[in-house]
């Protein structure tokens, strides 16, 4: 059983060796220099998506190139594109910048996007956007926290790394362009430039903290699978009031299909889609409650420690129906019905195997002999740390030392696909996903920030990470 309960991290409050100290007083004198340096990069709307100025994000890169040049230890910094899947169009730029291990030490490539979500309605925001604003310690603004603050984190715990001693670890930082967009050229990217990339360990700094007070190593990850589904009983519609109760309608035959997806209690009723053996932390139903706005009244679903539930189990959402309005709604049998379902599914799944246990369950409890046709089909691989290497242990040290706090080895139950593009390119590697999210930044959402404290022991945690790294042999 992969143990992710609370206490499981190591022990608070260590004695810190001399260069530790100096690292972390590095990091305390730098804070200032790289909080003006994550306001200047939030004040740049870098959304990759095809209806905004790609010159946001041009410009966006150059922000991040010119910080990792002015690091002073890389020997080669450049801004790529990679060609988006198989055809002759490029994704968006990313950041490289490398440099090699001294003999014997190992190598680290550091990740984080510098990207941002659109910001919505603007009237939603209490804050401008794209004006960093400081409210209460933490710094509000799209990009704030997801993840300007990554790219800041990789850039200040390098900064204090070099000024304590010259780095003999092996640097390599890939801050991408477009993770908001669906890292359409990640793999090609990994693919163009894996020599430079190859590391012994993968820091992914893009995930979140279990409080601003104590951190997270991010272990578990759900994968998914989202595919649309057109249901057709029909060839044209015909008059419910001639046919209804022979003629089979497309809705009826949709919503019986819809309830046999799931047991009485919301759990997940497909046969084939698997559950993960994680012994979770401990959280309340209220907790959950209370952050996902459920109404009194109404249940939770799914049963079990309500953690396992999120990150361990699968679960099935319908995210979309297309069906007539209510206010187009005519006296018809419907010929046809289109919906979109989203499966989270458990660590420890293939999503094609979970795909493929969905396509049979559709086939068999879809009723009337209803044509069935699939479009739009997204996989992506559900992740599972190995936290038995020297890597894993490593972080969570350097975190319990810069938090004063043990790490709680957590889940998400979201997804981030591109970590099974890395444990393809890179399968020696040890990935570790950290971040600097906290429960109150509201990522992707208006309103977003970055608590300031949580920033400061996020990089600390990382600069004694490099630090210790550097000075160990492979
Ligand atoms: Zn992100």
């Amino acid at each position: 059983m992969t143990d992710l309960s609370a206490d499981s991290g190591a022990p608070a409050a260590r004695d810190l060796s001399d260069r530790d100290r100096a690292v972390l007083a590095a990091v305390d004198a730098g804070f200032d220099r790289a909080l003006e340096d994550l306001r200047a990069l939030v004040r740049i709307p870098s959304v990759p998506w095809d209806a905004y100025d790609p010159a946001h994000v041009q410009a966006s890169a150059e922000a991040v190139a010119a910080l990792a040049e002015g690091t002073g230890v890389f020997e080669r910094v450049s801004i790529e594109r990679a060609p988006i899947g198989d055809s002759e169009e490029l994704g968006q730029p990313a950041v490289l910048a490398v440099r090699p291990a001294k003999a014997g030490r190992p190598s680290i490539l550091l990740y984080a996007h510098h990207d941002v979500q659109p910001w919505g309605d603007e009237a939603l925001w209490r804050t401008k956007p794209f004006e960093p604003t400081e409210i209460d310690g933490r710094l509000y603004g799209r990009g704030a926290s997801d993840d300007k603050a990554g790219v800041i984190t990789h850039i200040a715990a390098i900064r204090a790394l070099a000024e304590v001693a010259d780095p003999e670890v092996g640097l390599a930082l890939f801050i991408e362009g477009e993770e908001e967009h669906g890292s359409r050229s990640f793999k090609s990217f990994l693919q163009q430039h894996a020599e430079v990339l190859s590391a012994d360990l993968i820091v992914v700094a893009d995930s979140d903290n279990w409080s601003t007070e104590i951190p997270s190593l991010t272990v578990a990850l759900r994968g998914n699978a989202a595919f649309n589904v057109t249901l057709t009983t029909l060839e044209h519609a015909s008059h419910s009031g001639m046919f209804g109760g022979a003629v089979p309608d497309a809705m009826m035959a949709f919503s019986r299909l819809a309830a046999s997806f799931w047991h009485e209690d919301g759990s997940v009723a497909v046969a084939g889609l698997t559950e993960a053996d994680l012994d979770v932390p401990e959280q309340t139903e209220q907790h959950v409650r209370t952050e996902a706005g459920v109404l009194d009244g109404v249940e939770l679903i799914g049963s079990g420690p309500v953690l396992s539930r999120m990150w361990a189990k699968p679960s099935i959402t319908i995210t979309g129906v297309d069906a007539p309005s209510v206010p187009d709604a005519s006296n018809t049998i419907l010929p046809t019905v289109r919906f979109r379902l989203s499966a989270r599914i458990a660590p420890g799944q293939s999503s094609a195997e979970a795909f493929a246990a969905l396509e049979r369950h559709i086939a068999e409890h879809t009723p009337y002999g209803a044509r069935i046709e699939y479009d739009s089909v997204d996989l992506g691989d559900p992740f599972l740390v190995d936290t038995s290497g020297w890597g894993a242990t490593a972080a969570k040290d350097a975190m319990a030392d810069a938090w004063g706090a043990a790490p709680v080895e957590a889940g998400i139950g979201g997804s981030i696909p591109f970590i099974a593009d890395l444990v393809q390119q890179f399968p020696a590697a040890q990935i570790l996903v950290t971040g600097v999210e906290d429960p109150g930044t509201m990522a992707h959402s208006p309103n977003e920030s970055q608590h300031l404290g949580v920033l400061r022991k996020a990089i600390g945690a990382e600069a004694l990470l490099l630090a210790r790294a550097s000075e160990r042999r492979e």
